[in-house]
């Protein structure tokens, strides 16, 4: 399944990105619990490990990498990356089928994947998450406490890179105060879309 003309397909698609550790999926579960806006969020599959807490289905997909491998040759993903040396990929077929059938579907995605869904997508929404500054970026990835100092570092160190992509995104949004962050992107969706 392929979409051929996206200019026609009913449903709405964003792409959410920013620097890990700017609050991409702190916001988006908070917007996806308001009553003003209706969207989903893609569960992407990945080769990275589980962190505490996360559920295989509902926070990703998680595989091995050469699963993950396979099911790029099979040709299962809109879009796939590698990011710090795991892979990570959006399955096509439930957003192709959520967007058939009218629906908004969120992607939140790194900027390399996000490219290679602006090739296809043009009809596609681009938001990016920022923060206000990059020591805020490393205090709340430490203060997440999910990665190792080595790996936050590998992290930053690909913020940097993924900051300077900002231009290339519709809308940029800073999360310095979470409440306002969650509000302006429920505005931007309920503007851009009819699912709002
Ligand atoms: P991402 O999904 O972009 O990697 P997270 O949503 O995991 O980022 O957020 C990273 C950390 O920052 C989390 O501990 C989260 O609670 C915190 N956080 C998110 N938004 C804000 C904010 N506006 N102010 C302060 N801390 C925040
Ligand atoms: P994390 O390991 O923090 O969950 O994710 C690392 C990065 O991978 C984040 O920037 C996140 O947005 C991105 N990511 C998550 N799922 C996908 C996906 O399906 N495709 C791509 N290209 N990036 C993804």
């Amino acid at each position: 399944m392929w979409i051929q003309g996206w200019g026609e397909v009913p449903g709405q698609l964003v792409v959410i990105s920013g620097p890990s550790g700017s609050g991409k999926s702190t916001v988006i579960r908070r917007l996806l619990e308001r009553s003003d806006v209706r969207a989903e969020l893609s569960v992407s599959a990945t080769s990275r490990v589980p962190r505490p807490g996360e559920v295989d289905g509902v926070d990703y997909f998680f595989r091995t990498a050469d699963a993950f491998k396979r099911g790029c040759t099979d040709g299962e993903f809109l879009e796939w990356a590698e990011y710090n040396g795991n892979f990570y990929g959006t399955p096509a077929r439930p957003v192709f089928e959520a967007l058939a059938d009218g629906r908004t579907v969120i992607l939140e995605i790194e900027t390399k994947g996000a490219m290679q869904v602006r090739e296809q997508a043009p009809t596609a929404l681009f938001v990016f998450i920022d923060v206000p500054n990059f020591g805020e970026l490393a205090r709340r990835l430490r203060a997440r406490g999910t990665e190792t100092d080595l790996q936050i570092h590998q992290r930053l160190v690909i913020a940097r890179k993924e900051r300077d992509l900002a231009h290339c995104y519709d809308v940029r949004i800073i999360n310095d105060n979470l409440d306002q962050a969650v509000a302006e992107l429920a505005n931007v969706l309920c503007t851009q879309t009819s699912g709002g």
